[in-house]
């Protein structure tokens, strides 16, 4: 098992599950998920996945699988597990065996998706299952948030597809992805629309309009000062 540096836990992990939960996220923990990791992790992207996992067979049916892996690849498969009713879960802080081969893409070399992306598997059968709303909102926030710890743009976030021609995951559009968390980030990103605070003000066109629909869908948007 290796952990990530201390720098790296401080920068991706460290408050990250409150600040999740403050936007309105369920959080829990895969026990040892803090030191749990195999190699160097210099994480500066995103890798969307889809688990393949029956649709009717739970919530987060994946979770042992990708913490203790297959026969064949060792765990942990993934850094973060996103359940169908869009809770997170953190399965590991350290490298993950996620991407496998593939690239370069994104300015990561061939072959290290591992050591430079943070990997979310999404439970999901990858065989036309609808997303639920919740679930791909919660996926939506959990890229933003840590793009932004990262201090990058929604351009890093990328699915496993796009890394290798091998893979078909995620199934649902990239484009679109990529659309919604650079309009999220804004929303984030922003002093004034940070998702937590007790009252949005006039700011950005684009930035209120996402404000409205997440709260139109459920989520605590407000305004604060940073
Ligand atoms: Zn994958």
């Amino acid at each position: 098992m290796t952990a990530p540096a201390p720098a790296v836990f401080d920068q991706v992990w460290r408050g990250l599950a409150k600040e999740l939960r403050s936007h309105g996220l369920d959080v829990k923990f895969v026990e040892g998920w803090k030191s749990r990791g195999v190699g160097d992790f210099y994480p500066r992207a995103m890798t969307e996945h889809h688990t393949g996992s029956n649709r009717d067979s739970g919530n987060a049916p994946c979770l042992g699988l990708v913490t203790w892996g297959t026969a064949d690849v060792g765990g942990p498969l993934c850094n973060i597990l996103l359940a169908r009713d869009g809770t997170i879960y953190f399965v590991a802080a350290g490298k993950a065996n996620h991407a496998g081969i593939g690239g370069p893409f994104r300015g990561i070399p061939e072959n290290s998706a591992n050591t430079y992306a943070i990997g979310v598997e999404i439970e999901n059968d990858g065989r036309g299952e609808p997303y639920p709303k919740r679930q791909i909102e919660a996926n939506d926030i959990l890229n933003a948030v840590l793009l932004e710890r990262m201090k990058r743009t929604a351009y890093f976030a990328f699915g496993h597809k796009e890394w290798t021609d091998r893979k078909i995951d995620p199934t649902f559009d990239m484009a679109a992805f990529r659309k919604r968390v650079r309009a999220l980030m804004k929303v984030l990103g922003l002093p004034q629309f940070r998702v937590t605070a007790k009252k949005v003000v006039a700011g950005k066109e684009k930035s209120i309009k996402v404000a409205k629909r997440l709260r139109k869908n459920g989520w605590a948007v407000t305004r604060t000062k940073k």
